[in-house]
């Protein structure tokens, strides 16, 4: 079996120890902006040709990963209990994880 490693701390978690997984998904909210009926009157042409300008500088994974990525991390039981910590009490602060 291969060797576990925490992900956080980098130590190796015994094989009789438990360890755990966060797993991390980031993306778009599917929420749209409201439109205002100026906004649908206006005309976007300009707008749409300089995001597809855009659009085509970036690669298709950077394209990707602006849409949905997601993590798994493997942690040992002491980190676990670091980041449970940090989410639980920290949302209301800048930098919560
Ligand atoms: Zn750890």
């Amino acid at each position: 079996m291969r060797q576990l490693k925490c992900d956080y701390c980098h130590r190796e978690i015994p094989e009789d120890d438990i360890h755990f997984e966060l797993k991390l998904e980031l993306y778009a909210s599917a929420e749209l902006p409201e439109l205002t009926e100026e906004d649908l009157k206006k005309d976007h042409t300009a707008e749409i040709e300089a995001l597809i300008e855009a659009m085509q500088e970036m690669d298709a994974e950077e394209l990707t990963d602006e849409v949905y990525e997601c993590y798994v991390f493997t942690l040992c039981a002491e980190c676990r209990h670091e980041i449970h910590n940090r989410l639980k009490h920290n949302k209301e602060k800048k930098h919560p994880i």
